[in-house]
């Protein structure tokens, strides 16, 4: 008799409910994504071409998740991409733009019009003397005229290590917008500015790291990391994600051995479907492992070539070896709806990825549609005809010039508006799944696991059933 061993999607499953001593809303989504990399929202965005790009790994990163950028992008593009991301918000930007004394106004106006920065620390050698702004300049007919004429020399600023608190007392008190902070010997070692300072108290929630900018990502493959990493790097690029559909492989692990012996960056292995891909790439030396083989939902890689295992049972038993090296997993593909999240999560992913249900966002990159008088937004698969005539066939092993045999399809999906609001109904319907399992934590809900199997009665039980849907919510829709 043939064996066949019994697997489960998220469909097939509900968590059982347990007592909770707290509300919803009081438990923590904090999650660690990789080494010391923590998230407070635990969601990041696929790497693709119409998912993620800078402005979708802002807006998600100031909510606390992070974006991966896509790579159907030359490597000097993709890294600048990353550079939009960790330009966008700074505690103390360590190397500021600045202007030696001796330089001319003009000298001062040709700097602030090639990088566009409006207020220049002046330093002789490395030591600060003054602070020039177009302010100093309004009145100023002489160009050749030297900075230390006409900076302002009497400064604000901070000695030592600044804290948050003490610097918004000085832009409170004082009314500046750029505040200089220098060591016991006056020698300059940063700047902090006003309008990084609101965003910081505009976006509590954001995902930043040590050197206080968004957190991001981008995407490689075995064939271009040495080209791509260095680029990354330069930007401030948080990890990588060595991103193929077939983790288990010599390739890949060969690339994650390269790129842990050749540079020092996280990174990302994926992805894989089992315990044996997981402890494989865990092996190699990653420092996350992605999941999911055939289970997006623009994918139709098991319908091409027969092979995949159920996204909750392969997030299971790849956690289940993942946990014992203290190595985060990431779900990745397949999730529907936030109940999908709080399932991934239960099983023992420390954060999910997705695709479709961010890519009717403004955010995203795709191109808005109208059909039947209703706004849609372009979707589709890395591994689609579309995407792969884009650069992104190595991901499904094929080579430039073979014809595509794609594992994706293009399609649209609704527009959604903003990921503000979006992301809230997702994050708030997981906090609802950990107050019904009274899971206080993210790690107290991947060790829960109390699922039980549903039938086909069961799943049409959950869902709206019997009733004509008069107005639609935010968080479910059915196709
Ligand atoms: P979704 O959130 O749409 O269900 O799944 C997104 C995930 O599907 C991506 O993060 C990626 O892992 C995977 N994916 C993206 N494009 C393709 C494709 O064309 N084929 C396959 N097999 N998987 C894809």
């Amino acid at each position: 008799m043939i064996q066949v061993e019994e697997k489960y999607s998220y469909d097939d499953v509900l968590l059982i409910p347990s007592y909770a001593d707290f509300l919803p809303g009081e438990a923590s989504v904090k999650t660690r994504l990789a080494g010391d990399i923590w998230l407070n929202a635990p969601i990041i965005s696929a790497a693709m071409d119409t998912v993620t790009e800078y402005q979708m790994a802002i807006a998600l990163a100031l909510e606390g998740g992070a974006g991966v950028i896509h790579r159907n992008l030359s490597p000097e593009e993709q890294a600048q991409q990353v550079g939009r991301v960790k330009r966008y918000l700074n505690w103390i930007i360590s190397s500021p733009v600045v202007v030696q004394k001796g330089q001319t106004v003009a000298d001062v106006e040709k700097i602030m019009t090639d990088t566009g920065v409006t207020g220049l620390p002046v330093l002789d050698g490395t030591i600060l003397c003054g602070i020039i702004t177009n302010r100093d300049m309004r009145f100023c007919s002489d160009l050749s005229q030297k900075v230390e004429d006409v900076m302002t020399t009497n400064l604000i600023l901070e000695r030592g290590t600044p804290t948050v608190e003490t610097a918004r007392d000085k832009f409170d008190k004082h009314r500046i917008e750029k505040l200089p902070v220098v060591d016991n010997g006056g020698h300059l070692t940063g700047l902090i500015t006003v309008s990084d300072m609101e965003k910081h108290k505009n976006f509590p929630m954001a995902a930043i790291d040590d050197s206080g900018s968004l957190v991001v990502g981008a995407a490689v493959s075995p064939n271009d990391y040495m080209q791509r990493i260095p680029l990354l790097k330069a930007k401030g690029c948080n990890f990588v994600v060595l991103d193929t559909a077939h983790g288990n492989s010599l390739s890949v692990m060969q690339a994650i051995e390269g790129i842990k012996k050749n540079f020092d960056i996280l990174v990302v292995g994926g992805n894989v479907s089992d315990g044996d891909g997981a402890r494989r790439l865990i092996d190699a030396g990653s420092d996350a492992i992605k999941v999911g083989v055939g289970p997006g939902s623009i994918c139709t890689t098991r319908i091409v070539a027969g092979i995949g295992v159920p996204q909750l049972s392969a997030v299971y038993e790849s956690a289940e070896v993942a946990q014992k090296f203290d190595i985060p997993v990431i779900a990745d593909g397949g999730i529907k709806y936030s109940g999908d999240i709080t399932k991934a999560i239960a099983a023992g992913a420390s954060c999910i990825m997705v695709g479709n249900l961010f890519a009717g966002l403004k955010e995203a990159p795709g191109k808005e549609v109208i059909f039947e008088g209703r706004i849609f937004k372009q979707y589709r698969g890395m591994g689609s005809i579309g995407a792969i005539k884009e650069g992104s066939g190595d991901r499904y092993q094929m080579k430039k010039d073979d014809e595509p045999v794609p594992e994706g399809i293009e399609g649209r999906v609704p527009f959604k508006g903003e990921l503000k609001p979006y992301l809230n109904q997702l994050v708030t319907g997981l906090q609802k799944g950990m107050g019904y399992c009274g899971c206080r934590t993210i790690e107290q809900l991947r060790s829960y696991k109390k699922f039980v199997k549903i039938s086909s009665a069961g799943l049409r039980e959950s869902h709206a059933h019997d009733v004509n849907i008069t107005q639609e919510a935010p968080n479910y829709s059915r196709y």
